[in-house]
């Protein structure tokens, strides 16, 4: 089994692989990582090849255009046997998620006085980092840990404070600073890429190093849902109750993928009063405030509301430049100022994507030996980026032009009807946002009132209809020439 399979330096291919998606995910963000990444699953190395495989040839493809060159790259930075990558489409492909049942089990059980849970979760993986305390030189070992690590650059110090961000910024350094709990919880909240995370993985950096006794917990709300619902299964409640009811600090992010599911807001608000109760510190971010959250208790988003909420704000054009002048520094890049502004007035949406198109160059000067970085290489290296940005098809655009092909309404392709004749342009359209704009999978899922999943459902099943039906792939390129346009 892949899991079994060592190289030389007695790594387990499997823990290079988390390595390589924790890069990535800097890299390119953590959606990225989730949604294409994390279904792979890795056959093994023989005669330096690494074998990998993909669920779909819609998935392969999409990996292979997008990440193999990078994956290949890190792949034999760290281990020099990897030659060469192969990625292949294995339909059955493992479950993971029977391994990950075993390890979610071995830790659970084994009480650890100071975890840090810092892992993304989603159905096909499952990470967990528990660590008895971190000093700074462990920092690097989260990186070989399963799942998604705590980010080492991600700290005080390395984020850029302007005008749109200055409060959640005084917030969370506050929080970190502070002996006694302020205001409980602090709930963080802003649209994507523009740096909850990373103010959250700073206060746990903050608190780990001034204060290594404190037991921090750190986790997404889908690992949260996802470790209730085992515990459940498991009959292992109690030893749920007493890990999340035992800590210090409770860190949740990305709140707004805490489900629908009763029983489990049921099970964080209990957790959540009884460590307000004691005076422990609740840290939350959410893309929504808690009033603008769906599908959460009336009587938790009261609880939420009772601390501080704070949003970080779109970025300005001066933020915008400070940024790219850390990055710039922390990657060891000389970054002219022609440049920078260039960037900073076009790439707008959010930071990671700032920051993406910054690697980009980097990456591109280094192959070339250290090319200097002009406006010119700049454009040229980033045009297909340029021109989505100049394109700015928008998945309202994509409602629109997919409902008017198929003849129904936007309505009706928003809504939850099944029928045939809605549901596979519901699908189509979301193939096609997927496609065509930068959203990540959940963003998508909300234009069309469903989950992340629905749409990597629909992603996946129009890339099979794409072969088997020559009539409805020829549909879809005329739908995706006349978006394009
Ligand atoms: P979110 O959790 O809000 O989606 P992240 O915290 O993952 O966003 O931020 C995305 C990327 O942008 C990260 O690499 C982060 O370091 C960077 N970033 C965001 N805001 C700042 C900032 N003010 N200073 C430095 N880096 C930032
Ligand atoms: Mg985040």
């Amino acid at each position: 089994m892949a899991e079994e399979a060592l190289v030389n330096d007695g790594t387990p291919i499997d823990a290079q692989w988390s390595q390589i998606c924790s890069q990535l995910s800097v890299e390119f963000g953590e959606s990225a990582v989730s949604s294409w990444l994390k279904p792979l699953t890795i056959g093994g190395i023989s005669d330096g090849e690494m074998k990998i495989c993909a669920p779909t040839l819609f998935l392969k493809n999409w990996v292979v255009t997008h990440y193999a060159e990078r994956i290949g790259k890190i792949w034999e930075h760290i281990n020099p046997e990897v030659k060469k990558i192969n990625f292949v489409v294995k339909k059955n492909f493992s479950d993971r998620r029977s391994t990950d049942t075993s390890l979610l089990k071995k830790i659970t059980s084994t009480p650890t006085p100071h975890n840090i849970y810092g892992c993304n979760i989603n159905s096909s993986s499952f990470g967990l980092v528990a660590g008895a305390s971190l000093a700074n030189d462990e920092a690097k070992n989260f990186g070989t840990s399963n799942g998604s690590p705590l980010n080492p650059d991600y700290t005080f110090e390395n984020f850029v404070v302007g005008k749109t961000n200055e409060f959640a910024y005084a917030a969370a350094r506050k929080v970190a600073e502070a002996k006694n709990v302020s205001f409980n919880p602090l709930f963080l909240y802003s649209s994507v890429g523009l740096g909850k995370t990373h103010l959250m993985h700073s206060i746990i950096w903050h608190i780990k190093k001034n204060d290594p006794t404190r037991n921090v917990i750190y986790l997404t709300a889908e690992q949260f849902v996802y470790k209730f619902v085992k515990a459940l299964r498991y009959k292992d409640t109690e030893a749920f109750k007493g890990q999340f009811r035992s800590v210090d600090v409770l860190m949740v992010d990305d709140f707004q993928f805490m489900g629908n599911k009763g029983t489990t807001q049921e099970e964080f608000f209990h957790t959540f009063n009884s460590l307000v109760e004691e005076g422990k510190q609740v840290i939350i971010s959410a893309d929504k405030s808690p009033t603008d959250l769906d599908g959460i208790e009336e009587n938790l988003k009261s609880r939420l509301v009772g601390g501080l909420v704070v949003d970080i704000m779109p970025t300005d054009f001066d933020l915008r430049m400070g940024i790219l002048k850390k990055k710039a520094e922390l990657m060891g890049i000389e970054l002219p100022v022609k440049v920078a502004e260039f960037l900073a007035q076009k790439i707008t949406a959010n930071v990671r994507e700032l920051e993406g198109s910054l690697k980009r160059i980097a990456a591109h000067s280094q192959l070339l030996s250290g090319r200097e970085i002009t406006l010119d290489m700049t454009q040229d290296v980033l045009k297909d980026m340029l021109r989505s940005i100049d394109r700015k098809t928008t998945i309202d655009e994509i409602q629109k032009k997919v409902a008017e092909h198929f003849n129904i309404s936007v309505k009706e392709l928003q809504s939850s009807r099944r029928a045939r004749t809605v549901a596979r342009p519901r699908q189509i359209a979301m193939y096609l946002a997927k496609q065509l704009t930068s959203r990540s999978l959940p963003e998508i899922g909300r234009k069309f009132d469903r989950d992340h999943t629905t749409v990597m459902h629909a992603v996946r099943k129009v890339e099979e209809l794409i072969v088997e039906d020559p009539a409805l792939a020829e549909n879809i390129e005329i739908l995706r020439r006349t978006l394009e346009n």
